[in-house]
């Protein structure tokens, strides 16, 4: 049998984190956390520098880091934040859906209740420096819409994938949890 593997992907501040969390502790995936991996390089690096910028990082950059990721982390799998390009997405599929059994779930949720999300973040100490500054966050919600909503349409109608499309909009992280669950069931 494949194992599986779980594209969670949405807009800024839609839990994808949180979720994948949840998922982790009750169902013991590996976790390939893109921003985490990206954040542990050198502030010096590059990439960093990107970052700092709310830039996305060019897909070029990413591959490798990932294809060690997942091949570092056997058996069933979640990956949260990427894909996030058309490019990436198409990456992904080609290289891996022979290999894992390929789950989309496209955690959707409005922007106002995204912005929302972000700034209990920031008020609650997350401290993250690309959260802190409104205008960073601005660009990287922009960039959600325009570069990452075509990567989720792109695998919409992908062959030899699933997708769910979840409303995660609710206030209570549980009932967002059980429409999580239940479109992986
Ligand atoms: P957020 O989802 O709030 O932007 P992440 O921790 O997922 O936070 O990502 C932080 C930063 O890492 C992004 O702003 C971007 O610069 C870079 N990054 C993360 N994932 C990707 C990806 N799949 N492709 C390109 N850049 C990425």
């Amino acid at each position: 049998m494949k194992s599986k593997m779980i594209l969670l992907m949405g807009g800024q501040g839609v839990g994808k984190g949180t979720h994948a969390r949840r998922l982790i502790a009750r169902d013991g995936y590996g976790y390939v956390e893109t921003g985490a991996i990206l954040r542990a390089l050198p502030p010096e690096s590059p990439v960093a520098q990107i970052m700092a910028r709310g830039e996305l990082v060019p897909d070029s950059d990413l591959f490798g880091v990932i294809a060690d990721a997942i091949k570092n982390n056997p058996g069933d799998i979640i990956l949260d934040g990427f894909p996030r390009t058309v490019g990436q997405a198409q990456w992904l599929v080609k290289n891996y859906a022979d290999k894992f059994d390929i789950r989309v779930v496209y955690m959707n949720v409005p922007e106002d209740i995204m912005l929302a999300r972000i700034e209990k973040r920031i008020r609650e100490g997350g401290g993250r420096a690309d959260d802190a500054d409104a205008a960073i966050v601005r660009r990287r919600l922009d960039s959600f819409w325009r570069i990452t909503m075509p990567a989720i349409e792109w695998l919409r109608t992908a062959q030899g994938i699933r997708f769910a499309d979840v409303d995660v909009s609710a206030e209570d992280v549980d009932v967002n949890f059980t429409r999580i669950s239940n479109a992986l069931d």
